[in-house]
């Protein structure tokens, strides 16, 4: 599968080195900011694309081939929204995955038919069952008592 990747942050630099374990895939990795690729090392084998993704020079040479999965993991939601759109519609991406920071916006795009992920919402939620487990724990220790 040929798996494009916009944004090599930490969760881009995670997903990246994921999809290269299949050997099956081709991961290309974009990002504006030299720095970021670096933080994939010397034994990646994927491409890496020092690029602007809303350059859309840039962003058609990178998907001018079919490409199966498109994941926009930059920290603006709009060229996220907006990059993984034009995957979709304009390139024919299979799949096209857009992280959203906004939990509303999130929201009104997933209602929309576009794949959304929210770490906001995820980051809520993994607090709430952390504090959650640990009152329970209290309880249960007050108990005992
Ligand atoms: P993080 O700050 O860990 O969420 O990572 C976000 C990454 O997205 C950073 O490495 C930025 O350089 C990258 N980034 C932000 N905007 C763009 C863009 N328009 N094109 C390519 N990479 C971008």
């Amino acid at each position: 599968m040929k798996i494009v990747i916009l944004g090599c942050g930490r969760l881009g630099e995670r997903v990246a080195k994921k999809m290269e374990k299949d050997k099956n895939n081709t991961v290309i990795v974009m990002d504006k900011n030299s720095n970021a690729l670096n933080r994939l090392g010397k034994d990646f084998t994927g491409q890496i694309i020092q690029a602007d993704g809303t350059d859309m020079q840039e962003y058609t040479e990178v998907m001018k081939e079919k490409t199966d999965i498109f994941i926009a993991l930059t920290n603006s939601d709009n060229t996220n929204i907006m990059a993984a759109e034009i995957a979709k519609q304009k390139y024919k991406a299979s799949t096209a995955i857009a992280r959203v920071d906004d939990p509303i916006r999130a929201k009104a795009f997933e209602e929309l038919g576009i794949l959304t992920f929210c770490p906001t919402t995820l980051g809520e939620k993994k607090i709430a069952k952390l504090v959650e487990d640990s009152s329970k724990k209290e309880a249960e220790a007050e108990d005992e008592e």
